[in-house]
Parts: C-alpha cells; sequence; structure tokens
C-alpha cells in the first residue's frame, strides 16, 4: 500500500529568519500527520540548519545534486554530502533546471543514477511543454524521459523512487491540470512501469505538482494514481502548505475506509 508523498519545494526564497518561522509553524501545525509521508526542499544553503530544527515526521529533501561525488567540480554539492546531513530525497530534472540550466535527459539520468547508487530517494520530475500539451504529446514526452532513465538503469531504478508529474504549463501559473487529465497520464507511467515490473509499479509513488493549493487539492489527490504532491509557492505559506497535508491525509483514508 502506497503512502502519499507531500514535498514542498520552495526554490529560491527566504532567508535564515522567514525559514526559521515556517519551519516553527510547520513543526506546529504538522505534529499530527500520521498516515502521510512529508518532506520540505529549502534552498541547500538552509538544508543543514534546518535538520536540526525540523520535527521528525519532516524529512528532508534537496532540489539538486551533482553527478560528481567528490573533486575539482567548483560550486557543485555531492549526494553523499547530502546523505552526511541527513537528507533523504532529491528532486532531479525539474523543469526550471532543465530550461535555466539546460540540463537534458542524459545528464538528468547520471544524477538520478548517484542518487540511487547512495540509497536516497529520487523524486524524478517529468512532463510536457504548453506546445507539446496542445500538440497531444504528453505521454511521449514522459515515455522519453522515463525511458532514458530505463535503458542505461533497467527497471529496478525505480524501485523505492519516485515521479513527480509536472506539466509544464502548470508550473507556477496558477492553472493546474485537471484531475481526469493528470489521472490519465498517472495511470499511463505506472501501466509502462509495470509492463516491465508489476511489484515495482505497484509501490511506485506518482506526485502531480503544478498550482497546488486547498481548492484543487482534493478532487486531485481522489484519484487514484496520484499519490500525493509536490507543491511549489504554496508550501511557502505553512497554513496552506499543512491543510494540504491534511486535505490529502483525510481524503486518501476516506477512499481506503469506502474500499
Ligand atoms: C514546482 O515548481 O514543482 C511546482 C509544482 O510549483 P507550483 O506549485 O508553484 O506550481
Amino acid at each position: 500500500m502506497r503512502s502519499p508523498l507531500i514535498i514542498g519545494n520552495w526554490k529560491l526564497n527566504g532567508n535564515s529568519l522567514i525559514l526559521d518561522t515556517l519551519v516553527n509553524e510547520l513543526n506546529k501545525k504538522l505534529f499530527s500527520i500520521k498516515k502521510c509521508q512529508i518532506a520540505i526542499a529549502p534552498p541547500i544553503v538552509y538544508l543543514d540548519r534546518i535538520s536540526k530544527s525540523i520535527s521528525n515526521n519532516i524529512k528532508l529533501c534537496a532540489q539538486n545534486v551533482d553527478i560528481n561525488l567528490s573533486g575539482a567540480f567548483t560550486g557543485d554539492i555531492s549526494a553523499e554530502m547530502l546523505k552526511d546531513i541527513g537528507v533523504k530525497y532529491i528532486i532531479v530534472g525539474h523543469s526550471e533546471r532543465r530550461l535555466y540550466h539546460r540540463e537534458d535527459n542524459n545528464y538528468i539520468a547520471q544524477k538520478y543514477a548517484v542518487i540511487k547508487s547512495l540509497g536516497l530517494t529520487p523524486v524524478l520530475c517529468i512532463g510536457e511543454t504548453s506546445i507539446e500539451n496542445i500538440n497531444g504529446k504528453t505521454k511521449e514526452v514522459c515515455k522519453l524521459q522515463i525511458d532514458t532513465i530505463l535503458d542505461c538503469q533497467g527497471i529496478t531504478a525505480f524501485k523505492n523512487a519516485v515521479i513527480a508529474y509536472e506539466p509544464v504549463w502548470a508550473i507556477g501559473t496558477g492553472k493546474s491540470a485537471t484531475p481526469l487529465q493528470i489521472q490519465s497520464v498517472h495511470k499511463f507511467i505506472r501501466n509502462y512501469i509495470a509492463q516491465q515490473d508489476i511489484d515495482i509499479a505497484d509501490e511506485l509513488i506518482i506526485q502531480y505538482g503544478g498550482s497546488i493549493n486547498i481548492t484543487n487539492a482534493a478532487t486531485i489527490i481522489i484519484q487514484p494514481d496520484v499519490d500525493g504532491f509536490l507543491v511549489g509557492a504554496a508550501s511557502l505559506n505553512p497554513t496552506v502548505f499543512s491543510n494540504v497535508i491534511k486535505i490529502v491525509e483525510t481524503s486518501k483514508n476516506l477512499i481506503k475506509n469506502k474500499n
């Protein structure tokens, strides 16, 4: 049985004071959450500080990692260093890194492999641009983004992994995909993985990301193949983010009790 995972991606926001306040608020608001996994992804420079103040039920996620473990790579941070300070999840393939840092599928696959090799959990972001969506290429794009990893690392690379389906046009726009569009893509992803390994597909956490807030969270999370959210802007507001998590916990529980 998959338990829902909600990750807050704080991107390039905050400072010590703002983020300490945010962490204190989340600690207070989320202490009673037992049936969801929760993680936050602060800017890397604050990860170590936050690791010392965050509650046990909130895990740490990094927004980025280098492909190398050590050496002459000025400015880079390794997966070993992130593991050393208690990081559990690492986001890889986010559309902002694909766009602003020209990260392509092959480079993303190398990052993915390093994360897996250290026993950390990659959160692989995939999803189509607006033009690809209009041209009906959504599933083709998602398949290609998954294939680059399958081709060089095999199906076991998806054991204990997370895929976040994030349509690029829905990120930071206030315009999320509809629950049915999301379910259709998530089901496609799970079926595609299941063609190679049913157990891995069954366990695979598939999150949705793209303008999640308290008004759309419930109708999306009740879709059978939606296992949680990757939340950007809304995760910077502790009340909104914790309410999204509470909606996830309540809605998934209702479904379980009905079945
Ligand atoms: C994201 O950047 O991963 C994201 C989902 O952002 P937002 O929630 O702001 O659309």
